[in-house]
């Protein structure tokens, strides 16, 4: 009899870390849950309510970080929140800048497993790209990330944690005072001007293998009382886990970018695997379903440009045959391959890129090459990978064949 638990490849996590002093951190949970928490302390529901609204408040709109400055709620009352909860952070490791102003955090969880956040600067918008587990479940093999197992899916404490050290790194939680509205302009709070603008699911880890914990985030992150981020600055990037598709465009509603790279089933059997399990048709056809896409809302298809294994105008030919037989609401997105140590590929060569790039434009679809960000402190797209310890072929052939067993 199999035992329950053994055959799935994610561990679940506990909604709750619990922290060795027996305090509860209210990072990452939904303002229903804080309001029953300060019930279960001892609160009326009336009051609780109340507090847990001018707490989430506090939190997501201000980006305090205890309990202290929370000016409307008595004196005497915020000691006793804090001797039972705290507001918790990733612990930053490392901090690096790259010369191209990308910077890229060394994060660090309360159970000691580290991952990484980059944030993109561009002229117009400020892209923050956040990771949703530790390691990967999957072993694409032009990526770094798939070289690791999957140690832990992140909660969504950790997840929408590293949008807010992004607003403490880049000084950006409005100044003044809250019980004080006279006092400051409307303009400190609006978004206008701020660095940090968008969000991609597009760090370490395959988000839809991580689905509550990533959509629990993502509605902290879109809460009107709270970050208050706009559901189309967001974009998730899934590899294609077909049958969480679905779910992601009516339970999140953000962006959707798919890995395609590849569109053959050979080629894409080779280096995105979990393509064995769902299929390049099955792919376009959840695309085509995906709900909210349309032409003012298209969907992203990435594509890394492998040297000799996907690169060829045929290859062009067919992505834009397969688009339009799925009559798909697309932009095509051309990413140079990222080299990193050990890596078996090569990034196809300028002229290729740019022909490449020139046959999907010609055939009226959208294909700008992405300029490769922060490549110097190995921040770019696929260079991400924590406790960089060197594994022989052999050794990652192995760790990909377990992969690969445990997805089917
Ligand atoms: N796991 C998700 C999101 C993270 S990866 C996914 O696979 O979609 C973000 C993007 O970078 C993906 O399109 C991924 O395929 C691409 N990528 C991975 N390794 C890369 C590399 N070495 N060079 C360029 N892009 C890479
Ligand atoms: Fe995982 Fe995405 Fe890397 Fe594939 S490309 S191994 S799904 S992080």
């Amino acid at each position: 009899m199999p035992i329950p638990g053994q055959l799935d490849p994610v561990p679940v996590p506990r909604d709750i870390t619990p922290r060795a002093d027996g305090r509860v951190d209210l990072l990452g949970l939904p303002r229903p849950r804080i309001a029953e928490l300060f019930a279960s302390a001892g609160l009326d529901t009336k009051q609780a309510r109340l507090r847990a609204k001018q707490v989430f408040h506090w939190l997501y709109h201000r980006g305090v970080t205890d309990f202290e400055p929370m000016t409307d709620i008595a004196k005497t009352m915020r000691p006793w929140l804090g001797e039972r909860f705290v507001i918790g952070r990733p612990e930053v490791i490392e901090a690096q800048h790259s010369t191209d102003g990308t910077r890229k955090w060394l994060l660090r969880t309360a159970d000691d497993h580290d991952f990484e956040m980059v944030f993109i600067p561009d002229a117009d918008r400020g892209t923050l790209c956040v990771s949703s587990q530790v390691g990967c479940t999957l072993n694409c093999r032009f990526c770094h990330t798939g070289t690791m197992r999957l140690v832990r899916n992140l909660t969504p404490g950790e997840i929408v944690g590293q949008v807010m050290l992004a607003r403490d790194a880049l000084g950006e939680w409005p100044k003044g005072r809250m019980d004080l509205p006279d006092d400051e302009s409307e303009a400190e709070y609006t978004a206008d001007g701020r660095l940090l603008t968008n969000i991609v699911m597009m760090g370490m880890g395959e988000p839809l293998y991580n689905f509550d914990n990533v959509r629990d985030a993502l509605k902290l992150v879109m809460d009107g009382d709270g970050l208050a981020l706009s559901k189309r600055r967001i974009t998730l990037s899934t590899s294609g886990v077909v049958p969480m598709m679905e779910r992601c465009g009516q339970e999140i509603g953000v962006n959707l970018a798919v890995s395609l790279h590849a569109v053959t089933k050979e080629v894409r059997d080779e280096i995105v695997p979990i393509n064995k399990k769902f299929g390049i048709e099955q792919l376009l056809q959840a695309c085509a379903d995906y709900p909210g896409a349309s032409n003012a809302r298209r969907i992203t298809f990435e594509y890394v440009m492998l040297k000799d294994k996907n690169d060829t105008d045929a290859d062009a030919h067919e992505l834009v045959r397969l688009l339009k037989h799925y009559k798909l609401p697309a932009k095509v997105n051309l990413i140079p391959f990222n080299p990193w140590p050990g890596a078996p590929y090569e990034c196809s060569t300028p002229e290729r890129v740019k022909r490449f790039s020139d046959l999907i434009f010609e055939a009226g679809i959208s294909a700008p090459v992405r300029t490769p960000r922060g490549r110097d402190i190995d921040a770019a797209c696929g260079q991400l990978k924590t406790a960089a310890e060197k594994k022989s072929r052999a050794e990652l052939e192995r760790l990909y064949a377990e992969k690969e067993a445990a997805l089917r």
